[in-house]
C-alpha cells in the first residue's frame, strides 16, 4: 500500500512538474522578444577539401597559382562526393554558397579545423609525377591559400576564423610541427582572414587572438588542440620544447589579458576535450573492458580546465569539431559557471553524414540564443547532376522550447535528449538531481560511453540524417 501511495503521490509530483515545467517554457517564449539578438555567425566544420578528387587535372594544379585554381576547377570532372569520401570542389562551391546565402548578414565565420582532406600525402604520391617533400609543401600551401581565397569571396569583408585540424599539415596526421614549414606558409592567409596584423603567435603554435567583430569587449581566441592531443607526435622533427605546454601558457597569459580589461572569450579549436567515443568503443586490442581513451593526454585536460577556472568570468562558450558529429560537452571540475562546448558537424561526409553547416545567434550580452543545422539533403543524387538542396535540419529553440543556449539550458536539454528509460539512476550512468534539471553523466567503461552514444545519439543526433534514402533513424 505504501509503495502503492508512493507511487501515486509520484505521479501527482510528476504531472505538477510538467505543468510547471510547459508553463514555464511557456513564459520563457513569451519572453523571447526581450532576448534580443545582437547578431549570428556562420559555422563550417572539418571541410576536408579533397583537391586529388579528380586525377586528371593534379598536374595543372600542381603547376599553378591558387588564384587560378578555380578555374582548373571549374573545367574537372569531380562530381559531389557520396558517403565516405571527402570534400570535392562541387561541394565546397555548394556549401559555401548555400552558408552564405542562408546568412548573408553573418558578422563572421568559423572553421574549425580540418581544412585538408584525408591521406593526401599518400594519394598525392601516387598521381603526381613531382611528390618529393618540397612539391608536397607547394601543393599543400596552394591548397590552404585556395581555400582563403574561396572564404573571402564567399563571406566578402568579413573575418573568418580558422582553427587547424589534424589533417592540417604536411607531415602527417596529428604530426604538425611547431614553428614549422606549415605553420609558416599559411600564418599569412590564415591570420588574413582573421583581420588579424601579427602572425607570430600563429607561425609558431596555430593559435590567434582578436577582437569579436561584433561584441564589444569579447575576444575570439583560436587554440591549436592538436598539440593537446593523445595522439599528437611531431614525426617530422624531434621536439625542441612542449608545444602543448607553451600554448596553455600563452592561452593563460591571453585570458590574464582579457580579464584585466573586462573583456570575455569564445574558444574556437578542433579536437574537444572529453572522452573519445569512437576510440573507446573501437578498441584495437579485444577485451571485455576496453579503457575510456581521452581525446587529450589527460595532463593537458586538467590544465586547460585549471586555467579556465582562474578566469571564470571571462571564459565563454567554446567551439570544436573533429568529432564529425552534432555534439555538445560540458566541461566538469572548473567550476559552476564552467563553460560548455558545441561541436558541428562536419562538410564532409567522409564518415557517412549529410555535409552540414551552423549558424548561431547570440545577444548583446555573448549569451548564445539559437544554433540552427543546415544539411545538404540529397547527397546521393547531387553526383548524378541534381541540384544540391540544403535544408535546416533544427534550430536550438524550437527543438529543446528552451530560449537560450546557456550551459543550464545545454543541460537541461541533454537530461531531455536521454530517453526515458535510461533517466533513473542505473549506477555508473546515472543522472541526478532531476529537480535542479541537472545531468552528470560518469560513464567509467567502454559500455557505459556505449550505451550513452546509444541513447543520446539516437535522440538528439542523427535524427534526419540520411532522410533522403527513407532509412529509418
Ligand atoms: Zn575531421
Amino acid at each position: 500500500m505504501t509503495v502503492e501511495r508512493d507511487e501515486a503521490r509520484w505521479s501527482a509530483h510528476a504531472k505538477l512538474r510538467t505543468l510547471l515545467r510547459k508553463f514555464s517554457v511557456a513564459a520563457f517564449l513569451l519572453l523571447l522578444p526581450a532576448l534580443a539578438s545582437a547578431g549570428d555567425f556562420l559555422w563550417l566544420s572539418d571541410i576536408h577539401f579533397d583537391p586529388l578528387a579528380d586525377p586528371q587535372i593534379v598536374e595543372q594544379l600542381a603547376a599553378a597559382e591558387a588564384g587560378q585554381w578555380r578555374a582548373i576547377l571549374d573545367a574537372g570532372s569531380a562530381k559531389f562526393p557520396g558517403y565516405g569520401a571527402d570534400t570535392s570542389w562541387p561541394l565546397l562551391a555548394s556549401v559555401l554558397e548555400a552558408s552564405a546565402k542562408t546568412q548573408p548578414d553573418s558578422a563572421f565565420t568559423i572553421a574549425t579545423g580540418d581544412l585538408l582532406a584525408h591521406h593526401l600525402r599518400e594519394r598525392f604520391n601516387g598521381i603526381a609525377s613531382a611528390h618529393d617533400d618540397p612539391a608536397f609543401r607547394s601543393f599543400v600551401r596552394k591548397t590552404v591559400a585556395f581555400l582563403t581565397l574561396e572564404l573571402k569571396q564567399s563571406f566578402p569583408n568579413k573575418p573568418v576564423f580558422v582553427a587547424l585540424g589534424n589533417n592540417d599539415d604536411e607531415c602527417g596526421d596529428y604530426a604538425l610541427q611547431p614553428n614549422g614549414p606549415f605553420l609558416h606558409d599559411t600564418a599569412p592567409f590564415t591570420t588574413g582572414l582573421a583581420g588579424v596584423a601579427d602572425s607570430a603567435d600563429y607561425a609558431r603554435y596555430g593559435v590567434l587572438s582578436a577582437a569579436n567583430p561584433a561584441l564589444k569587449k569579447h575576444r575570439i581566441i583560436v587554440l591549436n588542440t592538436v598539440f593537446f592531443s593523445a595522439r599528437y607526435h611531431d614525426a617530422c622533427e624531434h621536439p625542441s620544447e612542449d608545444p602543448a605546454a607553451s600554448e596553455l601558457a600563452w592561452l593563460a597569459a591571453e585570458l590574464a589579458h582579457a580579464q584585466a580589461h573586462h573583456e570575455k572569450v569564445w574558444l574556437v579549436y578542433h579536437i574537444p576535450p572529453g572522452i573519445d567515443a569512437y576510440a573507446t568503443t573501437h578498441p584495437k586490442q579485444p577485451s571485455p573492458n576496453p579503457p575510456v581513451v581521452s581525446l587529450w593526454k589527460e595532463t593537458y585536460t586538467s590544465q586547460f580546465l585549471q586555467i579556465l577556472a582562474q578566469f571564470p568570468s571571462v571564459t565563454g562558450p567554446n567551439f570544436a569539431g573533429h568529432i564529425h558529429a552534432d555534439d555538445f560537452r560540458l566541461l566538469a571540475g572548473a567550476g559552476g559557471g564552467a563553460p560548455f562546448v558545441i561541436d558541428a558537424p562536419p562538410v564532409s561526409p567522409i564518415t557517412g553524414q549529410n555535409p552540414s553547416f551552423r549558424t548561431v545567434e547570440f545577444d548583446s550580452s555573448g549569451q548564445l540564443l539559437n544554433q540552427s543545422t543546415y544539411f545538404l539533403k540529397n547527397l546521393l543524387e547531387t553526383a548524378a547532376a541534381t541540384p544540391p538542396d540544403w535544408e535546416r535540419e533544427y534550430n536550438f529553440q524550437t527543438a529543446f522550447q528552451l530560449p537560450s543556449s546557456t550551459r543550464h539550458n545545454i543541460r537541461f536539454s541533454a537530461r531531455r535528449s536521454l530517453p526515458p528509460r535510461t533517466r533513473p539512476s542505473s549506477g555508473r550512468l546515472s543522472m541526478l538531481r532531476p529537480r535542479r534539471r541537472e545531468i552528470r553523466l560518469r560513464p567509467r567503461t567502454s559500455a557505459d560511453i556505449t550505451a550513452l552514444l546509444a541513447a543520446v545519439q539516437r535522440q538528439f543526433t542523427t535524427r534526419v540524417f540520411r532522410r533522403q534514402n527513407n532509412e529509418t533513424v
